[in-house]
């Protein structure tokens, strides 16, 4: 066993190394994109189903890295939430939207919402409500142009404090959506007593709508429970035209995915706006 063990540790260790320098590099790579400008935001449209506009937008990091090109949230995302990295990064999220914002409407651009990603880590940050209060109020933004997406987990690890938080935001008048939902584990007891806006009904269960039953009825019974609370309900990662016929047909609110466009530049995402979507 203890030869084993030995050849075990010989094997590994050289591997696990290896993990942690990669680890290593994407922090302090995550540090200088910060100070160095090397994160943007794009833009995907949401298409109010009943006229077929584009009402709004959720906005998506990017990092541009200088050799490695586009690196995906997917890849830097979870580190930047184990290392703490992500306060600053949503703080950074959060400012350029509504930076934005105020640009489009110096522009002239039809009012659209933004909604941000925050998770769970920002989301229990105390200075979550100050960060917001000075992005708004610094760029005159309303605040109910600003939407926050949050994940089942990041609202579940704490939902008596995330009661107290969706009070203030309620206050503050930015809207709250609950992303992926159908992923985690909220109970339709906590569904009731968070004060959430929309939902958005993940696209796992999008992907496979028109073949699979069991897919189906779970979208239909967030549509009619999203709507007895009196929430609007938004599809993500809608690719096909018979996603969207299924759910107009269930009288889903709004739409976001592939079929109407993916992610784009800030100026693109204003074109398409001005077009009408
Ligand atoms: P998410 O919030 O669930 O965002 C939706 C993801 O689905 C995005 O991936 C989007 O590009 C992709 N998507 C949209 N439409 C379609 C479609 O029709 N088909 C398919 N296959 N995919 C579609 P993305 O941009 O790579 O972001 C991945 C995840 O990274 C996000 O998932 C979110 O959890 C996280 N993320 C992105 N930006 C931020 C951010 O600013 N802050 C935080 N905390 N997380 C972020
Ligand atoms: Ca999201
Ligand atoms: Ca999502
Ligand atoms: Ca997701």
């Amino acid at each position: 066993a203890k030869e084993q063990g030995r050849n075990d540790f010989r094997f590994y260790a050289p591997e696990m190394n290896a993990r942690m320098l990669e680890r290593l590099e994407l922090e302090n790579g995550l540090r200088r994109a910060l100070e160095q400008d090397e994160l943007e935001l794009h833009y995907q449209p949401k298409v109010e189903l009943a006229h077929g506009r584009v009402v709004g937008a959720e906005a998506l990091i990017r990092w541009r890295h200088p050799v490695l090109g586009m690196v995906s949230p997917a890849d830097f995302i979870p580190v930047a939430e184990e290392t703490g990295l992500i306060v600053p990064i949503g703080e950074w999220v959060i400012n350029t939207a509504c930076r934005q914002l105020q640009a489009w409407r110096e522009e002239g651009l039809p009012d659209v919402s933004v909604a941000v990603n925050v998770s769970a880590r920002q989301f229990q940050q105390a200075d979550l409500v100050g960060v917001l209060d000075e992005a708004l109020r610094s760029t005159e933004v309303p605040a109910r142009q600003l939407h926050l997406e949050v994940t089942e987990s990041g609202v579940m690890s704490n939902p008596e404090r995330t009661i107290v938080m969706l009070r203030t935001l309620k206050e503050i008048g930015v809207l709250v959506s609950l992303d992926d939902f159908g992923t985690g584990y909220s109970s339709l007891n906590y569904l009731k007593r968070f004060l959430i806006d929309s939902v958005k009904i993940d696209q796992s269960f999008v992907a496979d709508l028109t073949t699979s039953s069991e897919d189906a009825a779970i979208a239909r019974m967030v549509i009619s429970l999203a709507h007895s609370l009196n929430q609007t309900v938004v599809a993500e990662g809608v690719e096909t035209a018979a996603q969207l016929d299924f759910l107009r047909r269930y009288h889903c609110d709004q739409m976001q995915g592939y079929l109407c466009s993916r992610p784009i530049p800030a100026a693109a995402f204003a074109s398409l706006v001005r077009d009408g979507g």
